[in-house]
């Protein structure tokens, strides 16, 4: 089983070690500012578990609650602006789902890129498009940065691997899918128009799981994947998840306990992609406040 808290726990360690030489060398305390903005009951979950996390090694954080009716489109936008020119935030994330309050593309395009630490803005997406990054000190999306440097951790071969990522979304799907192929696999984002799903799982060496899309709550058009749909030997990598509204139940892509044993590789469902994404949040956070102090 891949999971992750060898390596989420070792970059733990070392922003904690960074918080500290920034603290004592530089005076800065680097700050994390969350924005909760659709009423997603998940993503209040998130939101704190980032605030525990940034807790654990020192880093400062704060989360500005506009999820309430009271809060306008031009309310978030006023507030991002303002988070953008503070000099003591170093680092915005927005929680997604937005729920349509406000669109996406509003808010990636008021963040500052500076302090987008889930390389979701125009201009870090497009320095990921051009490869214009580094792994570990660049701006990338945290989820699909995190599933990255867990499979190179856990020794997956990518160089010439047919990986097949099950999601094209903007989150996960397409930054991995660029990840992925900057490695030298042969990436593809299958999605729910995608002919012969079942025959490109059949075949690929490495699966990512991002539909979010559980059978139990969207049926037929839902998705799920079975140890009957993979090879002998394959990496499966656990990431699309949903609350299931009525129960509370989490319900995940993977069906782990058919997928065991048949898998080279495979994460957990918890304890795997979601504590990665924590780890990277993090790392991000301190890449920011560097690139803030460098003045790049
Ligand atoms: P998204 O934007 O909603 O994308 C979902 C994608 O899945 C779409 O491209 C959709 O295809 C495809 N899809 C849906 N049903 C399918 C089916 N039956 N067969 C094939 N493809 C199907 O979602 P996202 O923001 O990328 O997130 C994906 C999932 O990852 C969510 O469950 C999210 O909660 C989870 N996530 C987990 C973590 C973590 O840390 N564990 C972090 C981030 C996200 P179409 O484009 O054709 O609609």
């Amino acid at each position: 089983m891949m999971v992750a808290a060898p390596l989420a726990g070792a970059i733990k360690q070392n922003v904690a070690l960074d918080v500290s030489r920034l603290r004592k060398e530089k005076g800065i305390s680097p700050k994390l500012v969350a924005f909760l903005i659709g009423k997603d009951p998940i993503s209040r979950t998130y939101v704190d578990l980032k605030q525990k996390d940034c807790a654990e090694v020192g880093i400062l954080s704060e989360v500005r609650d506009l999820s309430s009716e009271e809060y306008t489109a031009s309310d978030v936008v006023n507030a991002l602006k303002e988070a953008n020119e503070d000099p003591k935030v170093h680092a915005i994330i927005p929680q997604i789902p937005f729920d349509g309050k406000i669109p996406e593309e509003r808010i990636f395009s008021t963040l500052s890129p500076q302090k987008d630490v889930d390389g979701l803005t125009p201009f870090r997406l497009g320095k990921l498009i051009r490869s214009e990054y580094k792994l570990e000190s660049s701006l990338l999306p945290c989820t699909p940065k995190g599933i990255t440097l867990l499979c190179k951790y856990y020794g997956i071969p990518l160089e010439g691997a047919e990986a097949v990522i099950v999601g094209r979304g903007v989150l996960v799907g397409e930054p991995l899918r660029k990840l992925l192929q900057d490695l030298n696999a042969t990436a593809t984002c299958c999605h729910t128009k995608t002919r012969n799903l079942e025959g490109k799982l059949e075949s690929a060496d490495l699966i990512i799981a991002a539909s979010g899309r559980p059978p139990e709550l969207f049926g037929s058009k839902g998705f799920r994947l079975a140890g009957e749909n993979v090879r002998e030997g394959c990496a499966v990598v656990s990431v699309g998840v949903r609350k299931d509204p009525s129960t509370g139940k989490m319900l995940f892509d993977v069906d782990l306990s058919s997928l065991k044993g048949k898998c080279g590789f495979l994460t957990p469902n918890v304890g795997g992609v979601g504590a990665m994404t924590r780890a990277c949040l993090l790392q991000n956070t301190i890449v920011a406040a560097e690139d803030i102090i460098r003045g790049s």
